[in-house]
């Protein structure tokens, strides 16, 4: 018999709205990952969170954003760092589903495709941007029509692969234009020694989870 509480979206407090539409395509309780993350994120606090792949670590960070956006809804309130061009299109369906009928706007700004029509979609002022760092930073040193300085969020999805590797002038660049004052959330599959200094980089207390093997 499992004596374990379920805890439920609404445990989590998150809106009644969010969690139709999230049952609307099938997620009903959070994961293991997003149960532990989701309060902290909306309490404020910087995150880290590990959980292997397939275990909603989009939602972890998407949901609780959504949420703080409907109560500040202005300029690009989020910045998404993936290292791929499927996992920007991905990540931006997850937000794009359950920030519908809230009208939220974003934008993919990856390669492959035209600068222009990219910087006039930045120019927009979406509220999700989901970039790839490369195209990104090639926005950042080539226009500066858009500012990312109004930025609450920043989010590095898959980090460990984003971090101490061949993205990290690209990644500075990026960072230079960012505010100082942001909430950051580091998601990753494994926890490697990048992930950990990570917790000093901020500058602050950084929650820590690190979903167990068999979730
Ligand atoms: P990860 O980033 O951890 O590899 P994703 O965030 O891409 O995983 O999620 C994988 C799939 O699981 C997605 O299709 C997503 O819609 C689904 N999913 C996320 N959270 C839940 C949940 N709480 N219940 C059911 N399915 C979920
Ligand atoms: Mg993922």
């Amino acid at each position: 018999m499992n004596d374990f509480p379920v805890i439920s979206f609404a445990d989590l407090q998150i809106n009644p709205w969010i969690i139709r539409q999230c049952a609307a395509i099938g997620v009903k309780t959070p994961t293991s990952i997003q149960a532990n993350c989701i309060p902290q994120i909306l309490n404020g606090n910087d995150c880290i969170g590990a959980a292997k792949t397939g275990s909603g670590k989009t939602l972890a960070f998407a949901l609780p954003i959504i949420q703080k956006l409907c109560e500040d809804p202005y300029g690009i309130f989020a910045l998404i760092l993936t290292p791929t061009r499927e996992l920007a299109y991905q990540i931006a369906d997850q937000f794009a589903v359950v920030g519908k009928v809230m009208n939220l706007k974003h934008c993919v700004i990856v390669g492959g495709m035209d600068m222009v029509t990219q910087g006039q979609e930045l120019t927009k002022k979406p509220h999700i941007v989901v970039a790839t760092p490369g195209r990104l930073a090639d926005h950042l040193q080539s226009c500066n029509t858009f500012s990312l300085a109004r930025i609450k969020y920043l989010v590095l999805d898959e980090a460990d692969r984003l971090l101490g590797g061949h993205f990290d002038e690209q990644i500075k660049t990026i960072f230079q234009a960012l505010p100082k004052k942001r909430q950051n959330l580091f998601f990753s599959a494994t926890i490697t020694d990048t992930l950990e200094k990570l917790k000093v980089v901020t500058g602050k207390e950084v929650f820590f989870y690190e979903a167990p093997a068999e979730v």
